[in-house]
């Protein structure tokens, strides 16, 4: 990995440490195609973290050249791997986090959603509300993690802005609070007025459609928007925004905050209408760093001591090398380089001698990380998804969820000689969070356990690739995965004395019923009242 060694303490001007910045640590969530690459990529050109359209996709296909086992992405044509691009604007640093949009990855979606304070909903104005943004709104509620909503691509044929309002509101019980008005949309789509400030950003189409003015109005009936858009697109203008102010409840902080309701902004990821927009209410209105749920007690923002917990566990980018990068979000203190922190899982110390962040694209020393912030530690498979680390004192963080995998395969070794390498590289991807690996009480195959089909291409290519182990799946004589837990010792042991066959310890030692089927699974639940069959377990 290079790295520039340069290091970044304060804004260009000089004037504010980056230390003092407030920060937004957030993440973009949609089905894939609505538009959260074009949008991210928009949002770095409005922060002029990059300059030309189209760069970060640039670069991130320069990247995946150089990394082979990424082939699949390409083959693909999906993002796998989720990262982290850090940019200024004003005197605020926004944190954003991308996660991956294929359903197969949405287990390292979930894991990313722990480590934001908010995210962003973006929604295809011709589609509204699709199965994956589903699905991941309901982790956000789960956490009540605050939600922006951006409706892309009104500069397209789409469904009318009430249609999708009322959608938002009835498919996802929330309430909805437009925040500025496309005077329609695709043909008619003139430009966006500004509801929150009363002015119109009027799209120029004279060479495509790009923003053009700004103008300023007392209100959505100031004449000057008579002058700059068609007569008729300014009735209807009138005419909709008017009602849509009429009708929907106006922005509340609060509400906001708690996640009950959600600001809406209409706009363009590909042509940048909506996008500053969007940055304005990130920065005016987006929860700063908020306290970390975590034992014996949430940790807050403000507390001195360093804290911080690892949500991801990624590869590096050179398959020559075993190096894992951990991506851990700082929840409290200060990260300076050199210092020693424990992670508390193992009780062990250990010096942060290189924390990278990650500027725009780049990547850099990281030196005075704080609460909210994203550094990667590289190590050589030390630290895990779930891990705590802290500068002292008493504390782990909760609420990193493993989930029970929906496939199960046996795995067969091509070659027999290889059976240490393979345990190895087996071991190291069940830490990195990208297989389950169940270890049977009785025989010695192990079992690999996935979310979706896409995981076992994943683990096939870096097996081979990292580890030179040909790997082939087999069926597996089970379907169902659960973690079982009780408050009766004595009863958990007659269970797992009852079924030893059918007994398995996860890459934690933790212990693992597999079932036949659902069925199968039914009966147990039926007989074994006092034992909870978990489909999910907090890693720590
Ligand atoms: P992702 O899968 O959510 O990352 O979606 P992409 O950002 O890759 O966008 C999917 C497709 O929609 C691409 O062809 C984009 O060019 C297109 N797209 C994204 N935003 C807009 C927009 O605002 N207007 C139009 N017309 N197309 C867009």
């Amino acid at each position: 990995m290079t790295l520039d060694s340069s290091v970044r303490e304060s804004d260009p001007a000089g004037t504010v440490p980056f230390s003092r910045m407030e920060r937004r640590t957030f993440a973009i969530i949609s089905h894939p195609d609505a538009g959260k690459t074009t949008l991210t990529e928009s949002l770095l050109q409005a922060a002029g973290a990059v300059h030309e359209a189209g760069e970060v996709k640039a670069r991130g296909d320069r990247r995946r050249a150089r990394s082979d086992w990424m082939k699949i992405e390409q083959q693909r044509g999906i993002s796998v791997t989720s990262s982290v691009m850090t940019f200024q604007r004003g005197d605020i640093l926004f944190n954003l986090l991308d996660t991956p949009g294929h359903q197969d990855f949405s287990e390292d979606t979930y894991r990313t959603l722990t480590a934001v304070d908010c995210a962003i909903m973006v929604i295809d104005a011709a589609k509204g509300i699709e199965p994956q943004t589903r699905k991941l709104f309901e982790v956000c509620r789960l956490r009540n993690v605050p939600i922006v909503t951006f409706v892309n691509k009104v500069d397209r044929e789409g469904l009318s802005p009430f249609a999708l309002l009322d959608e938002i509101a009835e498919v996802l019980q929330l309430d909805v609070s437009p925040q500025n008005w496309p005077t329609g949309i695709g043909g008619l789509f003139h430009g966006l007025y500004d509801l929150r400030r009363s002015g119109l950003l009027v799209a120029d189409r004279s060479d495509g459609v790009v923003p053009g003015r700004w103008i300023a109005t007392e209100s959505i009936e100031d004449p000057a928007i008579d002058t700059a858009i068609p007569v008729d697109a300014a009735e209807s203008l009138r005419e909709d925004g008017g009602l849509a102010l009429a009708s929907y409840p106006t922005f509340d902080l609060e509400a906001f905050r708690q996640g009950d309701l959600t600001p809406v902004i209409f706009g363009s990821a590909l042509r940048g209408f909506g996008v500053e927009q969007l940055l304005d209410v990130l920065a005016d209105d987006g929860p700063p760093p908020q306290p970390q749920p975590a034992r014996p007690a949430p940790v807050d923002p403000g507390e001195s001591r360093l804290t911080g917990f690892v949500f991801k566990v990624q590869a590096n980018m050179d398959p020559n090398h075993r190096d894992r990068v951990a991506f851990v979000r700082i929840c409290s203190g200060k990260l300076e380089r050199g210092m020693k922190v424990t992670n508390t899982r193992i009780g062990k110390p250990m010096a942060l001698h290189n924390p990278i962040t990650f500027f725009a694209r780049d990547r850099e020393l990281a030196h005075g990380a704080v609460a909210g912030d994203i550094v990667g530690i590289p190590n050589h498979g030390t630290l895990r998804v779930g891990d705590t680390l802290t500068e002292k004192g008493d504390v782990t963080f909760t609420g990193l969820p493993d989930f029970a995998p929906e496939i199960l395969r046996r795995v067969r070794l091509g070659d027999p000689l290889k059976v240490k390498q393979m345990r190895r590289g087996l071991s190291d991807l069940a830490e990195e969070g990208v297989i389950r690996l169940f270890k049977p009480a009785l025989g010695s195959q192990w079992i690999v356990g996935v979310i979706g089909e896409l995981q076992l291409d994943v683990l096939q290519t870096r097996l081979d690739q990292e580890y030179g182990v040909a790997l082939e799946f087999e069926p597996s004589p089970y379907e169902v995965a659960r973690w079982i837990k009780s408050d009766d010792p004595a009863l958990l042991k007659k269970l797992m004395e009852t079924h030893r066959s059918s007994m398995a310890e996860d890459q934690d030692e933790v212990p693992v019923l597999l079932m036949r089927n659902g069925w199968e699974f039914g009966r147990l639940q039926e007989e074994w009242p006092g034992i909870t069959f978990s489909a999910v377990r907090e890693r720590s």
